[in-house]
């Protein structure tokens, strides 16, 4: 939608000043370069550099420079920088110095899962709900897990303090063309969650690191701390990134059959019957932390078990009512933690792979799989997702099809990255290990 032209306007008229040329990194990090409007014509000509090896998992130091090549759609103005002088982004896509695209670059996976799934026919709606924590922060600044609040589910203020910063956060992400469908305290103390309108799913995942941002910067404004950590506190809910899919062909939702008994189509059948299939292994990437699993458990809103719902929100995966063109599925494992551009291309190319190898899912699940003994989850057949990192990790490695969705290069470094931080966790003495047993042996 925009050209070069349109962004040098841009940036003429609203008095912007630095241009920041973003790009995620593979564990989800978002990283930035700052240019003034002097370098502008350079960078949309493709010939912004920077230093790939500084970058956890990028290149080596041999091979180090490496290209950003601004996506021009996603030019936005930040609308908490100064008005005068103001500060732009525009998201990235990385190049190496053969102008090939970079392999190591999560955006470029999503974007060829994209591409394969177009080249079906197909186009991949993504609607997210991010949850998060609002905490105060120390003396120093730094952020604490502690909250004066006592509010819950769908609660009001003045009890909720987070609630000016919520709506402050909502008018921000408006401001920054955001369709914010619902926003609302949570069910734990301290806990937000903001539901923005379904994008196609390269947009979807810019979108959710946009929002992280915006969310981090506007909380702080406020005086208190945003995080996205899985499971902050113990004993109380984690936060989820649930992950609302369906796909388009010719612009109709083709997840929705009315003729069928439940309103979905053979095709949403065979797209989660994919997706279960290599659920373990996409666990591995939705959910990246040790800490994921601590979030994982019964009795929190969360997925246990693989198995699929039109009526119950114990399972993976949920069938919300809606039908015709707001028929979708529900992934309720992934956490926000997760690198969204690589979440979404090992979930869309599950899916697909279920279409196009006809996978029926297992049947439906309409009891509370959390009030079914062992015996009876072994007849009906219910697998367990991964229970730590470890697990997950084994199965990514043990599943060639996820690995080659993710790439020789990404998958290598993270399986490497993500086991140090395994053996970093596994030789740590927790907190709990010294209330426990100090004292007692
Ligand atoms: N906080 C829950 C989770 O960790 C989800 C609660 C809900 O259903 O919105 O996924
Ligand atoms: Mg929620
Ligand atoms: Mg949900």
């Amino acid at each position: 939608m925009y050209t070069q032209k349109d962004i040098i306007r841009m940036v003429e008229e609203e008095d912007v000043e630095f241009i920041r040329l973003q790009f995620t990194d593979i564990f989800g990090i978002l990283k930035n370069v700052a240019i003034t409007k002097s370098q502008l014509e350079k960078a949309l000509a493709n010939q912004c550099m920077f230093d790939g090896s500084s970058i956890e998992g990028f290149v080596r130091i041999e091979e180090s420079d490496m290209y950003l090549y601004p996506d021009l759609d996603t030019f936005t103005i930040f609308p908490w920088r100064p008005q005068q002088g103001k500060v732009a982004r525009i998201i990235c896509d990385v190049y190496c110095v053969d102008r090939k695209p970079f392999e190591g670059d999560p955006r470029y996976v999503l974007r060829r899962a994209v591409k394969e799934a177009q080249e079906m026919g197909y186009n991949l709606n993504v609607g997210p709900e991010c949850e998060f924590f609002l905490f105060h922060t120390d003396d120093y600044g730094r952020p604490t897990t502690i909250s004066h609040e006592h509010a819950g589910y769908f609660d009001l203020g003045p009890v909720d303090l987070g609630e000016n910063a919520r709506r402050d956060i909502v008018l921000t992400l408006e401001e920054m063309g955001y369709e914010i469908e619902a926003s609302h305290h949570e069910i734990a103390p301290a806990q937000h969650e903001i539901d923005f309108k379904y994008e196609p799913a390269l947009h979807a995942a810019d979108n959710i690191m946009t929002f992280k941002l915006a969310v981090k910067t506007i909380a702080k404004r406020h005086g208190l701390y945003a995080t996205f950590m899985p499971k902050p506190k113990a004993d109380i809910n984690g936060s989820g990134m649930h992950v609302n899919m369906s796909l388009s062909k010719d612009g109709k939702n083709i997840f929705c059959d009315e003729s069928s008994q439940d309103g979905l189509s053979q095709e949403a059948r065979w797209f989660m019957g994919g997706l279960m299939k290599h659920i373990k292994a996409i666990t591995a990437i939705a959910n990246p932390l040790v800490n994921s699993y601590k979030r994982l458990l019964p009795g929190y809103e969360t997925p246990v078990y693989i198995a699929w719902s039109a009526t119950n929100r114990s399972p993976l995966i949920r069938i919300p009512a809606e039908r015709g063109e707001n028929t979708r599925i529900e992934l309720r494992s992934p956490d926000p933690a997760a690198n969204p551009y690589l979440t979404l291309a090992v979930c869309l190319a599950a899916g697909l792979k279920g279409i196009r190898e006809k996978t029926d899912p297992p049947a439906s699940v309409n009891q509370n799989l959390f009030a079914l003994t062992e015996e009876e989850r072994r007849e009906l057949k219910i697998d367990v997702l991964p229970t730590n990192l470890k697990h997950a990790l084994s199965e990514l490695k043990k599943d060639s099809f996820i690995c080659s969705v993710l790439g020789e290069h990404i998958c290598s470094k993270y399986i490497e990255a993500k086991e140090r931080e395994w053996a970093h966790y596994k030789a740590s003495i927790t907190d709990w290990e010294t209330n426990a047993y100090l004292e007692k042996y």
